[in-house]
């Protein structure tokens, strides 16, 4: 669909604005126009949903407000079949199950079949009926108790408990590598005499580099695209390509731009939100890749930051998304274009895999992971204990 922006008028967007309205974003006057003030107001829910900030509505921001209108408490919840209930109040309701050491997964706003039996494994610890839905008994006795047990970050424990019984092996790891964009969308583009950079073509690259160094070290590897797909494939299909591989880590490869060619620098994103919950076992990926990357390249450091988007809130395993540099950055721009360097970045990210698996206690230091040693152990079985 084609963003609704400023300028626009009509049902959608008085639609738009009745939502921004009852989020306190937007003044409650008539009209049916994208105004100025209407574009402020989006750009304010955007930042607060962990959206990039652009002021216009997309696909990605109309879900967004389509799930902001339900508020815990206004409708029962329970769980629908085939099309789940989703929404802003599943959400906080997750969120609320998670705090009190409740495993309904990851709060991904979708009330599927872990959310319901969480709620009904609370059901019977206070004595209602464990019919898996929440309405304004459950309600009512989630308000009384939810508050007194934070803390403890259950969900991070459980997280990292499944990844430490998993073992430090890479064999037999699935690994799902998401090379940004493609199709009829080129990503960033740049052109630099008779040539012409495109994000896609570069970060298809080095997902095929990452594919065969993880491959060598025995990890099942599969991208979300070819080279040159007709199509580009939403976000929210990439995430259910991982889910339905039960990838046990996903990364996705992008390059930023910008229209400053002065802005440079490595990001690494992972799944959080602004209420400070956040996936930790993505969260620890992140922060390994970005570290690897900086110290194996050089880039600048742009930090790891935490945000909502579809991709890294659908996708069930740990996730990361990272941007390697910018391509309209002219020394960044010369690095990407060098095969040794995307080798350096690939070598980095696999040293990052690799670490992720390590019990916390067996970690290494940053950078002293020496790849192309791990094919050898993986040849002598040396890695399989
Ligand atoms: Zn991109």
């Amino acid at each position: 669909m084609r963003p609704i922006r400023s300028g626009d008028r009509g049902p959608a967007v008085t639609e738009i604005r009745a939502v921004l309205t009852g989020l306190d974003l937007l003044a409650a006057t008539p009209g049916d126009e994208f105004d100025v003030a209407t574009e402020r107001a989006v750009r304010a829910f955007q930042q607060s949903r962990g959206l990039s900030a652009d002021g216009r509505v997309g696909a990605e921001t109309w879900r967004a407000l389509d799930a902001a209108r339900w508020r815990l408490g206004a409708r029962t919840l329970y769980h629908a079949v085939p099309e789940p209930l989703t929404g802003d109040d599943v959400r906080s309701l997750q969120e609320r199950l998670l705090e009190m050491g409740y495993d309904v997964g990851g709060a991904d706003a979708v009330y599927g079949v872990r959310t319901s039996r969480a709620v009904a494994q609370f059901q019977r610890e206070v004595g209602l009926k464990p019919d898996g839905s929440c309405g304004p008994y459950t309600m009512g006795a989630l308000r009384r108790l939810g508050r007194k047990v934070v803390g403890g970050r259950p969900q991070w424990l459980r997280e990292s408990d499944a990844i430490r019984q998993s073992g430090p092996t890479l064999v037999g790891r699935t690994v799902v590598i998401d090379p940004g964009h493609g199709g009829t969308d080129p990503g960033v583009v740049v052109p630099d005499g008779s040539l012409r950079w495109t994000e896609a073509d570069l970060v298809h690259d080095l997902a095929s580099r990452l594919e065969g160094r993880l491959a060598a070290a025995g990890v099942r590897v599969q991208l979300t695209r070819g080279p040159a797909p007709r199509d580009c494939l939403p976000d929210v299909d990439r995430a259910e390509l991982a889910n339905s591989l039960g990838a046990d880590v996903f990364i996705s490869l992008h390059t930023d731009g910008h229209a400053d060619p002065a802005a440079d620098g490595v990001a690494t994103y992972h799944y959080g939100t602004d209420n400070g919950v956040t996936s930790a076992t993505g969260e620890r990926l992140a922060g390994l890749v970005q570290r690897e990357i900086v110290a194996r390249t050089g880039l600048r450091d742009c930090r790891t930051h935490a945000k909502a988007w579809d991709l890294l809130r659908l996708t069930r395993m740990p996730a990361v998304r990272v941007e390697v540099g910018y391509l309209t950055s002219p020394q960044d721009r010369s690095r990407l274009v060098d095969p040794r360097f995307r080798d350096r970045v690939v070598e980095a990210i696999v040293a990052a895999v690799q670490r992720m698996f390590f019990p916390v206690e067996r970690d290494v230091p940053t950078g002293s992971i020496d790849v192309s040693a791990l094919r050898a152990a993986v040849t002598a079985g040396a890695v399989r204990d």
